[in-house]
C-alpha cells in the first residue's frame, strides 16, 4: 500500500515544472527541498508550509548551489499549486483574490495572500518518515540537480549538523543557566556551531530586533538582525540560547560596545558616556526605559546573570 503511494509521488516528482527556456531554473525541486528540510528538522511538525523566513534561507542556501540566477520563492510557492499534492491556504479575506490569481510574483503579495500550503496527507506522512523522505530527496537530487550531487549532499549534512545542535542549546534551558564556560573554543566557534545559534536565536525572536523592533528581510531571506551574545563569545564560549538576543545592526553594536544594556526588568538602560547627534528617533538615548522584545517562551528569555553580567562588564554606567 505505502509503496504504491510512494510510486505515484515519485512520478509526480519526476515530473516538476523547470523553466529550461531561461537556462536551468529548478525554483520547484528547491522549495520541496527546503520544504523537506525544516521537516526533517522538526520545523514543520503539522502538514503546513509557510512562507516563512527560515523557508527562504533553506531555499537561498541550495539555490546558490545550483545556479546564479536570481532566485524569486514566490513563483514555485504559489505554481506548484497546479499539481495536485500541494494546495495554498488563502489568509482570512484572501479566499476570492486566491480563486482568481493567475500568478503571484512577489514574497511580499505571497504573504498577503497565502497563509500556508499543505501536501496531500499521505505525502507528508511520506515526508515524516526518515525511509521514505530519504528516497524522495535522493528523487528530486537524481532528476534535477544530479550535476550538483555532492554539493547538495554535503550541504544537506551541514544543516542537520545545524539541526541537532540547535535542539542541543534549546534542550540545555532545562538546566540553570550558568556563565562559566560551556564549551571548548574550537567547539564553540566551529562554523556550523555559530549558524546553528544564529538560526536558533532568529527563530526565537522572528527576525527581529529586540530593542526597536525592526524587522528587514531581503527576498533572498538575509536580516538586519544578528544573534548577539550577551556574554560575548570570546569570554564565554556560551552558546546557552538564553545568552543570545536578537538585534539589527545598530543595536548590536551599541550593546557590544556598552552604549547600551538591559536591566533585570528587561529594559533598556543606555550610557551617559557618549555623544549623539542626528534624528531624534535614531538617537539611543530615546530608548531609555523602553521595555525590550521577548520571546514567547519565558524560559527562553535571556537569563539574569548574563543580562549582569554585561551590564557590570560592558556596559559604559
Ligand atoms: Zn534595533
Amino acid at each position: 500500500m505505502t509503496n504504491s503511494i510512494l510510486h505515484k509521488y515519485i512520478h509526480e516528482f519526476k515530473n516538476l515544472q523547470i523553466d529550461r527556456a531561461h537556462g536551468n531554473a529548478p525554483h520547484q525541486p528547491v522549495l520541496l527541498f527546503a520544504a523537506i528540510e525544516l521537516i526533517e528538522q522538526g520545523q514543520i511538525s503539522e502538514n503546513k508550509v509557510l512562507p516563512s523566513p527560515e523557508l527562504m534561507e533553506i531555499f537561498m542556501k541550495y539555490w546558490t548551489k545550483v545556479t546564479e540566477r536570481q532566485p524569486n520563492i514566490a513563483l514555485p510557492f504559489y505554481h506548484l499549486s497546479k499539481r495536485s499534492f500541494w494546495h495554498l491556504h488563502p489568509n482570512p479575506g484572501y479566499e476570492k483574490a486566491l480563486e482568481v490569481v493567475t500568478q503571484i510574483k512577489t514574497v511580499t503579495r505571497l504573504r498577503e495572500i497565502v497563509a500556508y500550503a499543505s501536501f496531500d496527507n499521505d505525502l507528508f506522512l511520506l515526508l515524516t518518515e526518515p525511509k521514505t523522505r530519504e528516497i524522495i530527496r535522493q528523487t528530486i537530487i537524481n532528476t534535477y540537480l544530479a550535476a550538483f550531487k555532492e554539493e547538495i549532499q554535503n550541504l544537506i549534512f551541514e544543516e542537520q549538523q545545524i539541526g541537532e545542535y540547535s535542539q542541543k542549546i534549546l534542550q540545555q534551558v532545562e538546566r540553570e543557566f550558568s556563565v562559566l564556560q560551556q564549551e571548548e573554543s574550537t567547539q564553540a566557534e566551529n562554523p556550523i556551531r555559530k549558524r546553528a545559534f544564529r538560526l536558533t536565536i532568529m527563530r526565537i525572536y522572528e527576525y527581529t530586533c529586540a530593542v526597536c523592533r525592526l524587522h528587514i528581510l531581503t527576498l533572498d531571506g538575509k536580516s538586519v538582525t544578528e544573534a548577539a551574545h550577551i556574554i560575548p563569545l570570546k569570554k564565554s564560549y556560551n552558546n546557552d540560547v538564553r545568552n543570545g538576543i536578537s538585534l539589527c545592526r545598530l543595536h548590536h553594536w551599541a550593546f557590544d560596545e556598552g552604549m547600551i544594556s538591559f536591566s533585570d526588568t528587561y529594559k533598556v538602560i543606555v550610557s551617559e558616556l557618549m555623544s549623539e547627534r542626528g534624528p531624534e528617533e535614531w538617537k539611543l538615548t530615546t530608548l531609555s526605559d523602553k521595555g525590550i522584545l521577548l520571546p514567547e517562551r519565558k524560559e527562553l528569555y535571556p537569563a539574569q546573570d548574563a543580562l549582569a553580567w554585561h551590564r557590570e562588564k560592558v556596559f559604559r554606567g
